[in-house]
């Protein structure tokens, strides 16, 4: 059997019923990893020996009857972007190459707790800025649908590693689409939750107000079960909110009567894809077939998001990218001849050019002069976004729209227009913008057979009602089941 190709809860099973060790998943797992990696290049370090010691003692836990977590002896890929103690963290930047974590993100510890395994980390857009994993100082990813095509990101390394089988489950992290659009690009369930629902501690900042860690898995059931050992509230987290776990599990039900599902018309617009919107369409159709009522809403503020997010994920990152200075983190330029000259040379020498291109714009928009034509001024823009969402959530449970306007485009068709690579996030990034969750799940193929996501919304802390949504549609559709043929 080749195990590598399971789901999280089926191998969970397995496992439990000891019809399968630990040991013998994660070994297929590597096995599938040494096959696929030549051309997928998903993983930036992988940790082969430490995770098979880890599985050895699971399954030690396992056969001497010890108490284990739910997800006890999955392997799991981690975003290059979260601390794992002892293993380098670069953010796929040359910056942060040499660097390795002297402590463990807080989800990470939350895994350990759940004895799940850690494979290795993944490859991402410099930083996570980008929606393709063409700007990683490593290298690029390739999609497994279509190696020619990008895998989406800037989580593109945790997408693809799942959708080949070279993972189970991995994490990734969102700040305006970047766990969502992946997994769209890469035919995979992939969740952003509530904005404080995961904790950030340990997870290298990019915009700090819009980041969130998230899961990537092969199906809603997965990705339930990952936030079960996720959404946990910590303290060394300070935008982290104490309200209880609850068991997403529960969600896991089919039935949709009278759920009331709201139709953005902001996001049915010219530019669009046709193939991407027919899928939509049909998918919307089929929510309504399982009882859902559905209903045109609009979202008034929708033009304003792409701006809004590109003066303020800037800023946020001007600030959060000053301490890589070459004095305490990663990479230290080796000729300079006075400090000030060390600062400029690292910093030149370690950033690549999206990176560079968002400290000026974040700099700009900062600086005094400016500060309230754009800095203020889309502060408040955002304001008006985030009501726009609480309005039409006072009329439905649930918003239902395309998670990107296109499947996954050819590798290098956007790297000189920075432009069109940010309309990639255009259906994205007022998600994060109001902090509310959303999911993106398959929900069909071009004809090309690249996969198309559909975008699943719901209000601050409602992820509940979102797996529900997703499930009933995934159980009624068999788009999850299908695999790139490698
Ligand atoms: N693609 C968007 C950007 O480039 C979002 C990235 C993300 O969510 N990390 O900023």
């Amino acid at each position: 059997m080749e195990l590598f190709r399971l789901t999280a809860h089926e191998l969970s099973e397995k496992i439990t019923k000891q019809e399968v060790t630990a040991q013998e998943v994660t070994t297929s797992v590597f096995q599938r990893i040494e096959t696929m990696e030549p051309k997928v290049k998903a993983y930036v370090t992988l940790l082969k020996e430490n995770a098979l010691q880890q599985a050895e003692t699971i399954d030690q836990k396992i056969k001497t009857g010890e108490k284990t977590g739910a997800l006890a002896g999955i392997p799991i890929a981690i975003k290059d972007n979260m601390n794992i103690k002892g293993v380098k963290s670069t953010c796929s930047s040359k910056i942060l190459n040499n660097f390795i974590s002297p402590y463990n993100a807080t989800v990470i510890d939350l895994l350990k707790k759940q004895d799940m395994v850690f494979i290795g980390k993944t490859n991402m857009d410099e930083f996570a800025m980008g929606s393709s994993t063409e700007t990683s100082y490593f290298g690029k990813t390739y999609n497994p649908w279509n190696l020619e095509t990008i895998p989406g990101g800037s989580s593109g390394g945790s997408a693809a590693s799942v959708a080949a089988d070279e993972a189970i489950l991995a994490l990734g992290s969102d700040t305006g689409g970047s766990i969502r659009q992946p997994a769209s690009c890469c035919g995979i369930v992939g969740l952003k939750p509530t904005y404080g629902r995961v904790s950030r501690f340990g997870l290298v900042a990019f915009a700090s107000s819009l980041d969130q860690i998230g899961p990537l898995t092969k199906d809603v059931q997965d990705a339930a079960l990952l936030m079960n050992a996720i959404a946990v509230y910590d303290n060394n987290d300070s935008t982290s909110v104490n309200i209880p776990t609850p068991d997403y599990t529960k969600s896991l039900i089919k039935d949709l009567t009278g759920l009331k599902i709201g139709i953005p018309k902001e996001y049915f617009v010219a530019g669009m894809d046709k193939e991407v919107e027919q899928s939509v369409r049909e998918a919307i159709n089929l929510l309504e077939k399982q009882g859902a009522k559905i209903i045109e809403i609009s979202l008034p503020h929708t033009e304003y998001c792409l701006a809004v997010y590109y003066i303020l994920a800037p800023s946020e990152a001007s600030a959060n990218l000053a301490r890589y200075d070459g004095v305490k983190y990663g990479y230290r330029t080796p000729e300079a001849k006075d400090l000030l000259e060390q600062y400029e040379k690292t910093r030149g020498e370690g950033f690549g050019p999206e990176v560079k291109r968002r400290i000026m714009l974040g700099t700009y928009a900062l600086s005094s002069g400016y500060y309230d034509a754009y800095y203020l001024k889309a502060q408040k823009v955002r304001t008006l976004i985030k009501n726009d969402f609480d309005e039409a959530f006072k009329n439905v449970d649930a918003i239902v729209t395309p998670t990107a306007p296109t499947a996954a485009f050819k590798i290098g068709e956007k790297t000189d227009d920075p432009l069109q690579m940010y309309l990639s996030d255009i259906f994205t990034i007022s998600v994060n913008l109001a902090g509310i969750p959303a999911l993106s799940m398959p929900c069909g193929f071009t004809r090309n057979k690249m996969p198309i996501g559909l975008q699943i919304m719901a209000k601050h802390f409602a992820e509940e009602t979102i797996f529900k949504v997703a499930y009933a549609y995934e159980q009624n559709t068999a788009w999850h089941k299908e695999k790139p043929k490698l």
